[in-house]
Parts: structure tokens; sequence; C-alpha cells
């Protein structure tokens, strides 16, 4: 299962479980799609990427309400 993915146009990377609508995940262009392994968050920074803010917020909010 995959639980992240990089957009190599704008160097972000998206949680695919806590992702939004706003995170458009469908535009990004399969040659600029990028997966991880390991398939974490720490590889994907450690390849240059950032969060993704929209990702960030909606984890942010699931937290939150916990
Ligand atoms: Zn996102």
């Amino acid at each position: 299962m995959t639980g992240h993915m990089g957009d190599k146009a704008r160097m972000i990377v998206h949680n695919l479980a806590m992702m939004s609508p706003d995170c458009r995940i469908y535009d990004v262009k399969k040659e600029n799609m990028k997966y991880f392994i390991p398939d974490t968050l720490v590889q994907a920074k450690k390849e240059g990427f950032v969060m993704c803010e929209q990702c960030k917020e909606t984890t942010n909010r699931i937290s939150q309400n916990d």
C-alpha cells in the first residue's frame, strides 16, 4: 500500500491517507509522480520534498479532534 506520493514538478509530498481535494493530486502528471522506498515522510524529506500544506492541515485537524 502506498502512503506517500511526491510531485516532482513542485517538490512536495502528499500523504495519500490525509489528502484533501485541494491537493489536486489528479493534476499531477504521471512523469512527475514519485514514490519512496521506504514509503515514509522521512525518506521523502531526505530526497528534498516538503510536506504538502493541504495534507499537513488535514493531519493537524484530525489530531486536534482526537
Ligand atoms: Zn497534499
